[in-house]
């Protein structure tokens, strides 16, 4: 066979693979579960010595990152959810930063801009054939954010959402960027603007298209409008928004957002990050689906952060983080039909570490229906 069309063969054959759909929860499980091909297995490592710092922590190795993207999504709903970024602050390399997108009628809302935004829709994009994500995604469909708190892992990637398609010809890039999120989100965008006005000057200067707003963004706050109960936030043709607040840490204000999809109906919450909280259970209220971070109790003393003594870390992290028992208390009150995890903080020793052992320990307490989400997974 010609070079040529045999590597075409050979790439249609892995995205077949990649994007096989499962159905029940059981099946996806099991794929998740599967070890797949990936090319950053070939990547060199090296096992460190030092296992005291964030950069050597077993979450972050090659050898653990054995799976590509699913496409796990149900086969008769047409709306569908991105998973572009499934990382946390650890430095995996093989996980971009927090970033999740809606899709609608062919029509992406974005949640949250983690490290590596751009090139995370760029894997995503190449990821999943069960819709044209490369017309979806395309630079004048990039419009809405929605930002779940101001932490610097959530948010680091916003001018890349702002720049980079700009990049690629203003004529088309959407002038009125709008950027929802917590009380504070209106300074950061005009920051992020002014950061970078040499780099917008230069790129209107030396095209006769470009014009300086394309690579502009505003934000909106959705504070103080939002109470314990939720409210609506946002509304067009395909999605419903509304925000409610959680419970993270010592920031005063971080919300989920739970969308509701016109066309079919889908109720899909966006947790952030945080502990149980009333806000969360009211916006997981029978929802189809939620996004939402998780963390190993069970193996807590090996977090490269919290404090010196387990107890320490305990109290530390727990006022940050969703523990198991949190997540099944979350369930239980909130009647969430389905949870998917991202943001997965897995800590263990290098002998005993394994990429679903937080996911197990979900399950072990009592949590039903939930999976673990790797970038470029579809849901
Ligand atoms: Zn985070
Ligand atoms: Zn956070």
């Amino acid at each position: 066979m010609p070079k040529k069309l045999l590597s075409a063969t050979l790439a249609t054959a892995c995205v077949i693979a990649a994007t096989a759909t499962a159905q029940t929860w059981e099946e996806n499980l099991a794929a998740g579960a599967a070890t797949t091909e990936q090319n950053h297995l070939n990547v060199p490592f090296t096992q460190m010595k030092n296992m005291k710092t964030a950069f050597s922590s077993p979450g972050n190795w090659p050898i653990f990152e054995n799976r590509g993207p699913l496409d796990r999504s149900p086969t008769d709903k047409p709306s569908k959810v991105l998973v572009m970024g499934s990382g946390d602050p650890n430095p995996n390399p093989y996980r971009y930063g927090p970033a999740l997108a809606v899709i609608v009628n062919d029509y992406p809302y974005f949640i949250d801009a983690g490290e590596g935004w751009w090139r995370a829709l760029g894997k995503s994009v190449q990821s999943q054939d069960a819709m044209d994500l490369a017309t979806i995604m395309n630079v004048p469909n990039i419009k809405y954010m929605f930002l779940t708190h101001l932490h610097e892992d959530h948010t680091v990637g916003l001018p890349s959402f702002i720049l980079n398609p700009f990049k690629f010809g203003s004529n088309l890039a959407v002038v009125d960027k709008k950027v929802y999120g917590p009380a504070g989100v209106d300074e950061m965008m005009a920051s992020i603007n002014d950061a970078w006005r040499i780099d917008r000057n230069e790129m209107a200067q030396g095209s006769t298209v470009q014009k300086f707003d394309g690579a502009t963004a505003v934000g909106v706050p959705v504070w103080p409008h939002v109470d314990v109960n939720g409210r609506k936030i946002f509304e067009d043709d395909n999605v419903l928004v509304e925000a409610f607040p959680t419970a993270h840490g010592f920031l005063e204000n971080t919300h989920a957002y739970r969308f509701t999809t016109k066309p079919d109906g889908r109720v899909l919450v966006f947790g952030g990050d945080g502990h149980y909280s009333e806000g969360l259970v009211n916006a997981a209220k029978d929802a189809d689906l939620l996004f939402i971070e998780g963390i190993t109790r069970k193996n807590i003393k090996y977090a490269p952060w919290g404090g010196d003594s387990e107890e320490e870390k305990v109290k530390v992290i727990g006022a940050y983080h969703m523990f198991p028992s949190d997540m099944k208390k979350l369930q239980d009150d909130s009647g969430v039909k389905g949870i998917v995890m991202v943001h997965v903080q897995n800590y263990n020793s290098p002998e005993d570490f394994d990429r679903l052992s937080v996911l197990q320990e979900m399950i072990g307490e009592g949590v039903v229906n939930i999976l673990q989400a790797s970038d470029g997974d579809l849901y």
